[in-house]
């Protein structure tokens, strides 16, 4: 660490240094940041303090991944049966088994490597960010860039990003359990404490890497990285995440009980053979290590780990994130999806199109977040005054968004719905916009989707005080008691005549918003929630324009198509929701279910409501997780989204809990197991597409795989039982599933979708995998390898009566059926021999090529010869492993299309 320079603008605080004990003012004075830090500065002070974030944890060295390769059961087999060869005077086979143990290892290796990859990749992707507010305004950050000074914004939901000593706090409550291992969350507020208090006891910091759970705050970071109390304690960065789902991990315990197996049924050959059979000690322990490199899958966990990383890839493609490697397979058995409405299912490019303000009716005309446009009547643009120019002053002063002017098109930071009210107040009347400098804010009560309002308090230059309030219209005109006529005139409130309206702007599909006032000269400078219930006046109400995506429309038809429901949840008025519901194709959109309706309904009741409907309005976070576990009771595997801290507990609970990456808070992120980068429902339909094919592309592997080694094993016990000369020998069963087999199963990693994967309804959830179908195509196909290894060794055997020629004619059929049934196993419930089918993939085709290439090298090459004990093949040869393998694709295609005719004639 380099000294601390005084003239330098970075501060080193030291760890004595108690910034809780001190004022904020003083915090940052020592700081030597009084100001927000322009972007120089912080470039500057981000070279001395370096980045915010935690050393990444050094468990996957590459010394350790190349530990854990020579930790495999069938490594320790291979070099205990090189060095007893060895030990014999077999060189040549000593070495071969080594060298597998050396390439087995390595692909191994990288293969893991790559995995790592892809899941470092993705960790980036979920880099955790932060709101500042440096010189030039407010700006959403990327957490590491944060230096010592620079000024951070905090509400619920979000993850502190360093530590931060607090300035201005709001309700501010903050959950430390990482740090204390507190539960509860703790009240802070910026006034100093005690010098030795501990760190729970510290309310005026908040704690890197800690949740907040209500409130907001704007504070000022004091420590980053190492330095924070979180890097202190653990010094390194929390990383659960591995390669890792029940699937695999169900495959593992396979693979290791049929290695026991496989070890005990060797050791009993072994010396069964000793003591009955003729065969001498070299020929019986070459058969037994044969036997035992033949049966046990090995090459299999390689396989389907390399499968998975690329599923995680594929889908982080389509702008999904996995944060739960287990969710891959739950993704392809989702049954239902309840999504958000804004933002997800529609664009969340909003615009004000109609307003009521006192008794007149208004169209805003105008595109998107352009500032032009006008307020007409009729068609006719009006001058704005009365209750309008107030209606336009509430819209812009309850606001925390900005519109900017970019290139091209405005941009704007904050809440859609917020910047397209300002756009429409600068359409009402520049002049309210441009005086707002003369109404400071005093005091907020932020939106709350519960509360489901927001609220500020402002003062002028003549001490006048006024509350402005928008929300959702039945909860403002709660609140009133009187409304400003179109003239400005405070009169009783004809609420009627607002409910009416407000139901009519929501039929058309538009988000109704109602905003309020309440004025008066010395009242209390601070906004509390009860003291405004009643006596305030309604200034009018506002519709919103958020047309939904069409590439939501096209996802849903798609989900509808693969028996999947799609429900919508929003927090907007029930008639809006039915109106964009319809927009958007949902199935049953004649009834909604209201959050009071829902509150209203007992556990039971809900679930016989909850297959049913598919719109859900005024619903606050609460009802997700009601309608979670009802869906679940009724056998739904459910995918559920979120944004907010209060959606946490849903997405915990739901089988596959989807955060929005782009609006969603980091306590819905942590909660969740995928991230949506771009909040679109079109990327939750595409995650189940990959979840769909990695799951089809998982079952494909084993179904390749495990045939191979029942077949080889198969011939190799039939031929010891029966006396015979083993067909195929050790060292070429080695190479077989050291080199053929292995580049033909990476294959199926890439396997891209079938083209009906998203016609069939979802997998039921807890279906395994080695059942029915995968089982019985393993044997089946087990068999065919068997029959080809032998039909190829007697039609050798009874013409040339020579076994050197017969074997390598046994491995070259082998092989051969191994490559045609790739092209059956790539697709298991429809035709292979098609067009498509037929002409493969790339990879497919090369892998083909490269096996085809190596195998006339094993076959041809006199070193190979040698080594593998092989000899050339005639053409008149060549040409029945052709035909094996041709066998053996009409067959499976045979066996395909029974299976169909029989599920058909069944249901
Ligand atoms: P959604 O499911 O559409 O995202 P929300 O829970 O965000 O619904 O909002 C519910 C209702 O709360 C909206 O229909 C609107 O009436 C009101 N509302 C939303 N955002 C704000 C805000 N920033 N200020 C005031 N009221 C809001
Ligand atoms: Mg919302």
């Amino acid at each position: 660490m380099s000294e601390p320079d005084s003239s330098q603008a970075g501060v080193e605080p030291g760890p004595s240094e108690a910034w809780h004990a001190i004022t904020a003012e003083g915090a940052r004075a020592r700081l030597r940041a009084p100001e927000p830090l322009t972007a120089q500065e912080a470039c500057i002070r981000l070279e001395h303090s370096g980045a915010n974030q935690l050393p990444e944890g050094r468990t996957s060295g590459a010394m350790a991944r190349l530990g854990r390769q020579l930790r495999n059961f069938l490594i320790y087999v291979l070099m205990a049966a090189a060095v007893i060869t060895g030990a014999l005077g077999h060189w040549v086979d000593a070495g071969v088994i080594l060298a597998v143990v050396v390439v087995q290892t390595l692909v191994g290796f990288i293969q893991e490597g790559r995995a790592e990859q892809a899941l470092s990749a993705i960790r980036h992707m979920l880099a955790p960010r932060a709101r500042i507010v440096r010189a030039d305004g407010q700006h959403q950050v990327d957490a590491r860039e944060l230096v010592p000074g620079d000024t951070v914004l905090l509400e619920a939901g979000d993850r502190v990003p360093a530590d931060i000593r607090l300035e201005k706090t709001n309700n501010l409550k903050v959950d430390e359990a990482i740090l204390t291992g507190e539960s509860e969350a703790v009240d802070k507020s910026p006034g100093p404490v005690e010098e030795d208090s501990v760190l729970g006891d510290q309310s005026s910091m908040a704690f890197s890497g800690t949740m907040v759970a209500t409130g907001t705050a704007t504070g000022v970071v004091v420590r980053t990285g190492s330095h924070t109390e979180i890097g202190r304690i653990s010094g390194l960065l929390a990383d659960t995440t591995t390669l890792q789902t029940p699937l695999l991990v169900q495959m593992d315990r396979f693979a290791r009980i049929l290695s026991l197996i496989v070890i005990a049924t060797g050791v009993v050959i072994f010396f069964g053979g000793l003591a009955f059979s003729g065969l001498e000690f070299r020929a019986l322990f070459m058969a037994v290590v044969g036997l035992t490199v033949a049966a046990i899958p090995e090459g299999l966990p390689a396989i389907l780990t390399i499968t998975l990383a690329i599923g995680v890839r594929q889908m982080a493609r389509r702008k999904a994130v996995v944060r739960r490697m287990p969710v891959i397979e739950t993704l392809g058995a989702v049954s239902v999806i309840c999504s958000d409405k804004t933002g997800t299912l529609t664009r969340n490019e909003m615009m004000v199109t109609a307003v009521m303000a006192g008794s007149e009716r208004y169209e805003v005309t105008g595109e998107g977040y352009q500032p032009d446009g006008r307020v007409c009547q009729q068609g006719h643009p009006v001058v704005g005054e009365g209750a309008l120019i107030e209606l336009a002053r509430a819209a812009v002063l309850c606001n925390d968004a900005s519109v900017g002017s970019g290139e091209g098109a405005p941009v704007i930071h904050g809440d859609p719905m917020e910047a397209a009210l300002k756009v429409f107040a600068g359409k009402v009347s520049f002049d309210v916009v441009s005086g707002l400098s003369a109404w400071p804010r005093l005091d907020e009560i932020p939106f709350d989707t519960n509360l489901r309002f927001m609220a500020t308090l402002h003062h002028d230059h003549h001490g006048h005080e006024v509350v402005y309030l928008k929300g959702a219209p039945e909860r403002v005109l709660d609140m009133c008691t009187r409304e400003l006529s179109s003239d400005g005139v405070p009169t009783p409130l004809q609420r009627g005549r607002w409910e009416k309206t407000v139901s009519d702007m929501a039929s058309e599909g538009l988000r109704v918003l109602a905003l309020a006032r309440r004025t008066g000269v010395g009242g209390p400078r601070e906004l509390v929630v009860e003291t405004l219930e009643g006596g305030l006046e309604l200034l009018g109400v506002v519709g919103l324009l958020d047309p939904p995506r069409q590439e939501a429309i096209e996802a849903i038809a798609e989900c509808h198509g693969a028996g999947i429901r799609v429900k919508m949840i929003t927090g907007d008025h029930a008639l809006t929701a039915g109106a964009i519901a319809r927009k958007l194709g949902l199935r049953n959109t004649d009834r909604v279910l209201t959050g009071k309706e829902l509150d209203a309904l007992s556990e039971d009741q809900l679930r016989a409501l909850a297959g049913e409907v598919d719109v859900f309005a005024r619903t606050s976070p609460e009802h997700k997780l009601r309608l979670v576990k009802a869906l679940q009771a009724l056998h739904g595997v459910v995918a559920m989204t979120g944004d907010g801290v209060n959606d946490a507990p849903a997405l915990k609970r739901a089988d596959v809990g989807i955060a929005m990456g782009v609006k969603g808070s980091e306590a819905a992120r942590q909660a969740s197991s995928v991230v949506l980068l771009d909040d679109n429902f079109a990327s939750i339909a595409a995650a189940v597409r990959e979840g769909r094919t990695v799951y089809a592309n998982l079952r494909k592997g084993i179904a390749f795989m495990l045939p191979i080694n029942g077949g080889e094993s198969v011939s190799l016990i039939t031929a010891l039982l029966l006396g015979l000369t083993l067909p195929i020998s050790a060292l070429q069963i080695l190479w077989v599933n050291m080199v053929s087999s292995v580049v033909l199963a990476m294959t199926l990693a890439f396997e891209p979708p079938e083209p009906g994967v998203m016609c069939q309804p979802p997998r039921p959830k807890d279906e395994p995998l080695l059942q029915g179908f995968v089982i019985w195509r393993v044997v089946f196909v087990s068999l065919l390898f068997l029959a080809g290894i032998f039909a190829a060794w007697f039609w050798v055997m009874a013409g040339h009566q020579d076994p050197v020629l017969a074997s390598t004619l046994a491995v070259n059929t082998l092989v051969a059926m191994e490559m045609f049934y790739l092209f059956a196993v790539r697709y298991l419930d429809s035709t292979s021999i098609t067009l498509r089918g037929v002409l493969g993939t790339p990879v497919v085709l090369i892998a083909v090529a490269v096996v085809v290439g190596v195998q006339l090298l094993f076959t041809y090459l006199p070193w190979f010869q040698r080594t593998f004990s092989t000899a050339g093949l005639s053409l008149e040869q060549l040409a029945f492993p052709v035909m094996a393998g041709g066998f053996v694709l009409v067959v499976l295609e045979v066996e395909t299309a029974i299976r169909k005719w029989v599920r058909a004639a069944r249901g």
